[in-house]
Order: structure tokens, then sequence, then C-alpha cells
């Protein structure tokens, strides 16, 4: 089986958040099966600080011009890296996203990223698309009649909060008849009329959709959830699945984490694992000099963005002083305003020994902090899987989190009667208020003081859960399998006519 990931992040080059982290762990567990997989993203400037050996590269010529494709590898996954034509300055930036001609340059890595498919002509049973950065791929494959060789796509939407808003002529400009899209059955955006929504394409095109939890595919049907699109998700709803994301084992994993000053297993001792974590607090209370070492620690690694409750993040740092915790919080924001607001948080709590707000993507950092919390607070407004809360309890680190998403498929209150005992694994509140979320600490802050044995029993049951890609990356196998298997023959493929290079 064929198939190629069209994604606009790769961890760990190129990784903003979850969405990196699944296109690498998700890849890596599809090779390790025998599925021949290929991802292709952008060449990102921002790559190169990364030592990748790209020593072969393809030209091709898609809207007449030549690009190059880069071949490198990461992971052992055979990658391509498309670098359009120089008179393109759209990946030479610092970020991967957050400019205003975002959709423009992600539409044209999608086109281009089928021109080189094109080229070699090789048959693909599924192209993976993810998100409403390479979506688009969905209907310039059917209407454009580009790409016979694909056989199916399969879409994935790990955030439907993010959807692409462009503008007829971003279309055009990649060579699309972009006013002919502009229909509310196939792109125009439910609210902003006269607008592209990219994401919205491929609702309409894709032959088949997942969300990335069980509980998210559900919640994206309702107007609460589903910014907008309910109504289209509604509408297509028979080919909407939900497939709950894993993490890399081998990457999250505290056995063998060099950034740890001591490693531990989920078959060590509770003494053990509390020992590892007390090193892993002193190597972060002396690099920040904060003598927080003694009390329970709570904290969040997270983008700093309104999804995440970001309020209820800032009441917890209260809540966590007055109940003798150390709060940690270990996040950046991509919006000035909230990047502006935490900092001024952080100078007001600047001298308090127990609270550490550091702003800065870290992976290191973060690693070594898994393993320090002993309670990891997600309090999202909504979370279409979250993998902060599996990385989490792979490091006995208990998660306290709303019940949302795939928050609410992952993690069970450990003192909900009405949970089987064997699923409870952590503490979970509905409403995302303060106090709901502050009964749910201090119920967790109880137990840590006062059931040493439950606590240390509930760490070690956290550590054993299997949260690895080997289920999830079979249900994607599976869902592959049933789409190659359908009868569904794309209309394209009956009216095909070669087309020559030039013409893609
Ligand atoms: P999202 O994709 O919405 O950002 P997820 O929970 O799916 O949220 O994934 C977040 C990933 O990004 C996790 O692996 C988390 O550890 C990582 N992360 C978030 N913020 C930081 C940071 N400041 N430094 C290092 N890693 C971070």
């Amino acid at each position: 089986m064929r198939v190629i990931q069209l994604a606009a992040e790769l961890a760990p080059i190129a990784k903003v958040g979850g969405l990196g982290e699944v296109i690498q762990g998700l890849s890596k567990e599809l090779l390790r099966s025998g599925v021949d997989v290929q991802i292709i993203l952008p060449r990102y400037t921002a790559l190169l600080n990364h030592n990748l050996i790209l020593d072969r590269h393809e030209s091709f010529s898609s809207m007449g011009l030549t690009h190059r494709a880069w071949h490198t590898e990461v992971d052992g996954c055979p990658v391509v890296l498309i670098e359009p034509n120089e008179t393109y300055d759209f990946f030479q930036r610092e970020k991967i996203y957050g400019y205003p001609d975002d959709a423009a340059r992600f539409l044209l890595f999608t086109r281009l990223a089928l021109a080189y498919l094109a080229l070699h002509g090789q048959a693909i049973d599924i192209l993976h698309v993810h998100d409403w950065h390479t979506a688009s791929a969905t209907f310039i494959i059917r209407e454009e009649k580009l790409c016979p060789h694909i056989g199916h796509v399969l879409l994935t939407i790990h955030n439907l909060e993010y959807q692409g808003h462009a503008a007829t002529w971003d279309l055009d400009r990649v060579g699309l008849k972009g006013a002919s899209y502009l229909t509310s059955s196939k792109l125009e955006d439910p609210v902003l009329k006269g607008t592209i929504n990219i994401l919205k394409g491929g609702l309409v095109y894709a032959d088949a959709i997942n969300a990335v939890s069980k509980n998210y595919a559900e919640e994206i049907l309702r107007p609460e959830y589903g910014f907008h699109l309910d109504k289209t998700l509604t509408r297509y709803k028979n080919k909407l699945t939900g497939i709950t994301n894993g993490i890399d084992a081998d990457r999250w994993n505290p056995e063998s984490d060099t950034a740890l000053p001591q490693q531990y297993t989920n078959s060590s001792s509770i003494q053990t694992i509390l020992r590892a974590k007390d090193e892993a607090k002193q190597v972060i209370a002396k690099r920040f000099n904060k003598p927080m070492s003694a009390r329970p620690w709570i904290g969040a690694i997270t983008r700093l963005v309104p999804q995440k409750g970001p309020e209820l993040l800032e009441a917890a740092i209260e809540f966590a002083i007055r109940e003798r915790m150390a709060f940690v919080l270990l996040g950046s924001s991509p919006i000035p305003s909230m990047q502006h607001h935490f900092e001024t948080i952080q100078r007001t709590y600047q001298s308090n020994p127990n609270v550490l707000l550091h702003f800065e993507y870290d992976d290191n950092l973060a690693h070594l902090l898994y393993a320090a919390f002993d309670m990891l607070l997600v309090p999202s407004h909504f979370e279409p899987c979250g993998l902060t809360q599996l990385i989490a309890m792979r490091y006995g680190t208990i998660p306290i989190v709303r019940a949302t998403g795939g928050l609410k498929d992952t993690v069970f209150d450990c003192q909900n009667p009405l949970t089987p005992r064997e699923m409870r694994n952590g503490f979970v509140f509905d409403e995302p208020t303060a106090t709901a979320m502050n009964e749910a600490i201090g119920r967790a802050r109880q137990m840590y003081a006062e059931e040493q044995a439950a606590w240390g029993a509930l760490c070690q049951k956290a550590m054993r859960i299997d949260s690895s890609w080997r289920a999830p990356a079979k249900r994607y196998v599976e869902t592959y399998r049933s789409l190659i298997s359908s009868r569904q023959t794309r209309p394209e493929r009956a009216a095909y006519t070669k087309l020559s290079q030039t013409d893609l």
C-alpha cells in the first residue's frame, strides 16, 4: 500500500504543535507496519537549523516555472521538501504560519506537491491530507482532473478552528478558475459570503474525513464546536469518523529520555519514580533559580491561544499558591496581545519562588517538565485530541483536564464511581470555569497529600497505558483499506485524458 502524507508540519524539523507530532509518529508506525509511506512538506528556511542531509533533488515544472523537490529522511521516513521557484518567497520566513498570505502559500505548496507526484506517475493508493493547509488537494485533483494515479484522498481534521480563508484570485494564481468554486455547495465560506474557505472544500471533495478523536468527530457536528462548518460536516457525516491520536512511544519514554537526570520505567517502584521526578525538579529549580522542589508541582505545556483556556491557566496560578503547590507554565503565544498579557503576569510573580512562567519553544525543557510535574493541567475550551495529557501520563504525571474533545476520550476521573475502575487515570471537570477547575485541582492535591499509596498506584497505572501509535495506526490502515476496496470511482478517472507536464 502506497500512502503520501501531505502536510505543513513534521516533528522535529518543522513543528508548531500536535500536527507535526502526528505526521511524524503516524508515518513512523505506518512504515513499521509495512506501508510504503512518504511525507511531503514545504522546504521552509527554518528547516536549515536541523542539519538535514539534502544532497539530492529533482526539478519539475508547473505553471510555466521550474521548482525543486529535495529528498531527505526523518526518523527513517522518506521526506520530500518542495522548494518553489525563486520568484516566490513563500517559505523563506522565520515561522511556519502566521502570515497574511498563508492561504496563497499553502495553495501553492499543495499545487506543486501534486505536480511533483504527477511527474513520476507511480500509483498512489491514498493521498492523506491534513487540515486546511493541504485540503485543496481534494478539489484540485477532482475538478482539475489531475493525478489519475492517486486512488483516494483522506482528509484529517486536526483543528477545525483554522480553515484557510482565501479570495477567488488566490485560486486563480495556482491555475484554478477561482470563481467557479464560489458556490455554497463548493467552497464559499458559510459566513463570509464571497470568499473561499479551503477547509470547507476539503470536506466537500474528500473521499473520507476523520477527526483526531472520536468525541471531537461528534462535537464538530454541533454549532458550539463547528466553527460554522457544522452544517457542511453534518451533510457529509457519512464519510466522517474519529481516530484518537497516539504519541511516539520512543520519543516520549522516561526509560530512555536523555533530557532527564534520572530515567525510570513503568515497572519502577513508586519510590524510584518519585525520586526521579524530584531530581528533574531540582534541575529546573537550579536552572531558573526557583527553590520550589518541596511542593507538588502542577503545570502546563501549551500554545497560549483562547482554545487552551488561558484565563483558566491564569486563575490556576493563584489557586496553586493558595494550595501550597508549585506552578509552572511553558508556553508561548502567536497572538501578540496574549503574549504581552502573560509577560505582565510573569512580572507579577517574578519574585514568587513557587511560580515559574517561561515563554519559549523548548523541546528539551518540555521533556524535563513532563517528568518533573506531578500534575498536568489542560483546561481547554475545545481540544481535538490533545497530546500533552498522553505524554504526561507516560511520565507518571496525572492529568487534570476539562471534559472536551479528545481529553474526554483519554482521561477518566479517578473518583467518579460511574467510570469503570480500570479506566480511571486522572481528574476531570466539566464546566470551563475556575470554580470547576479548582475543585478538580483540589481533589488531586488532597489525594497527593493524604492518600500517598493511591497516588503512587495512579502514577504507575498512568505510565502503563498504551498511548503509542500502534492502535491508531492500525485504524488508519483499516480506513485506507476500506477506501481502496470501496467501489467508488472518481468521475475524472473515466473522463481523464492524458495531460502534459506543462498543464500541471
Ligand atoms: P496543539 O497541537 O493544539 O498545540 P497538542 O496537545 O496536540 O496541542 O500538542 C502540543 C505539542 O506541542 C506537545 O507535544 C507539547 O509538548 C508541545 N509544546 C507546546 N508548547 C510547547 C513549548 N513552549 N515548548 C515545547 N513544546 C511545546
